[in-house]
C-alpha cells in the first residue's frame, strides 16, 4: 500500500499549494480505486474526490471498507491528507459502517496511524448552541477523558483567576471539541486531541498593556496553583494573528490581541513521534482578547458555533 501511494503522490499536481495526497479507497467487494490531487487555476480536485467519482462510475452505490492516505514530505503534514469537509461529505454516504482512513508517511513505510470516519465528520460539526459549561462539575464531565487532567485543571484554575477582571472566556478550536479534525491524529500520535488550547477573553479594558499584563499573571498564577513552579511566562512579542481566512478582519476596535503563552517546556508543535515525553505538561495558551466576541474569533469558528462558554 506504502508504495502505491507513493505511485500516486508523484502523480499529483499541486503547483499553487505544494501538497500533494494520494488516496486508495477499498470497496466491500475488496476493489482499490486511487486518487490523487490535481490543482488547476480554474479548479482544484482532492484525491478522494477522483477515487469516488471513478468508483461512482463502476457502481452508482458503492460501500467503502477502507481509504488510505498519504501526503508528501515531512511528517507532520500527515495532517494534511485528513479528507477536508467538503471529501468527508463526499465519502459519508458511501459509509456502511464506519469505515477507517489509514495514514502513512512519506518516508516511513512501517508507520501508520488510523481515524473512523466518523470522527472526522464529528469534528466539523457545528455545536447547535454555544454551550454554557462555567461549573466545574459540568466542565468535568463534559471534557473528562478528553482533555487531560492537567488542561482540565488549568483551565478551570484559569477562569478562577481571572473571572474579576474579564467579561467572558471562551474555549475555542480544538481543545472544545471542534475546529478541523488535524488534531484528532495528534491523539494517535501523542495521546490528546488537540495541540494547544485556545482561549477568548473579553474586557471592558481597551488598554492592551493593561489586558496582557492580567492575563499573563492569571495564566503563571495558574500553573503555579496546579503545581508547576513556572516562574516566568514567555509569550510571543509582536501581537499575531495570522489565519488563512482574513487577516485584516481583525483589524477593528473590538479586537486586542492574539497571543501564545508559554513556560519552558510546554508543548508548543506537533512533530511526531518523540512527542510522547511531554505528554504531561500543560499545553500551551493561545489567546484572543478583544471586547467582542465577534470581532475576536475567527469568523469561521463563530458561524460553526465552535467554541465552548466558561464565564
Ligand atoms: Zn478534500
Amino acid at each position: 500500500m506504502h508504495e502505491q501511494l507513493i505511485k500516486l503522490i508523484k502523480k499529483a499536481q499541486a503547483p499553487l499549494t505544494s501538497r500533494k495526497v494520494g488516496c486508495i479507497l477499498i470497496t466491500k467487494e475488496n476493489k482499490l480505486y486511487e486518487g490523487y490531487n490535481v490543482e488547476k487555476e480554474e479548479r482544484i480536485l482532492h484525491a478522494e474526490d477522483i477515487a469516488v467519482s471513478k468508483a461512482r462510475k463502476d457502481k452508482e452505490d458503492f460501500k467503502i471498507k477502507e481509504i488510505h492516505l498519504m501526503a508528501n514530505g515531512k511528517p507532520e503534514n500527515v495532517k494534511r491528507a485528513i479528507p477536508c469537509e467538503n471529501c468527508s461529505k463526499i465519502l459519508q454516504p458511501h459509509s456502511q459502517e464506519d469505515f477507517k482512513a489509514v495514514f502513512y508517511f512519506f518516508d516511513d513505510s512501517k508507520k501508520t496511524y488510523s481515524l473512523n470516519l466518523s470522527n472526522i465528520i464529528n469534528a466539523y460539526t457545528s455545536f447547535n448552541e454555544i454551550p454554557l459549561i462555567s461549573d466545574s462539575k459540568r466542565f468535568d464531565k463534559y471534557f473528562k477523558g478528553y482533555l487531560t487532567e492537567i488542561d482540565q485543571k488549568f483551565i478551570l484554575e484559569f477562569v478562577n483567576q481571572i473571572k474579576s477582571m474579564c467579561n467572558e472566556i471562551y474555549l475555542t478550536g480544538s481543545a472544545c471539541k471542534r475546529g478541523s479534525p488535524k488534531p484528532l491524529l495528534a491523539k494517535e500520535i501523542m495521546g490528546k486531541s488537540y495541540l494547544d488550547i485556545d482561549l477568548i477573553t473579553l474586557f471592558s479594558n481597551k488598554n492592551k498593556e493593561e489586558v496582557n499584563k492580567i492575563i499573563k499573571k492569571s495564566i503563571l498564577k495558574s500553573l503555579n496553583n496546579i503545581g508547576f513552579s513556572f516562574k516566568e511566562l514567555f509569550e510571543k512579542d509582536e501581537i499575531s494573528y495570522i489565519l488563512e481566512e482574513d487577516p485584516t478582519s481583525k483589524d477593528s476596535e473590538g479586537f486586542l490581541f492574539r497571543k501564545f503563552y508559554w513556560a519552558k517546556g510546554m508543548q508548543l508543535t506537533i512533530s511526531p513521534p518523540d512527542y510522547k515525553k511531554n505528554l504531561l505538561m500543560p499545553s500551551s495558551i493561545d489567546m484572543s482578547a478583544g471586547i467582542n466576541l465577534k470581532e475576536t474569533i475567527t469568523k469561521k469558528y463563530l458561524d460553526k458555533k465552535w467554541l465552548v462558554r466558561l464565564l
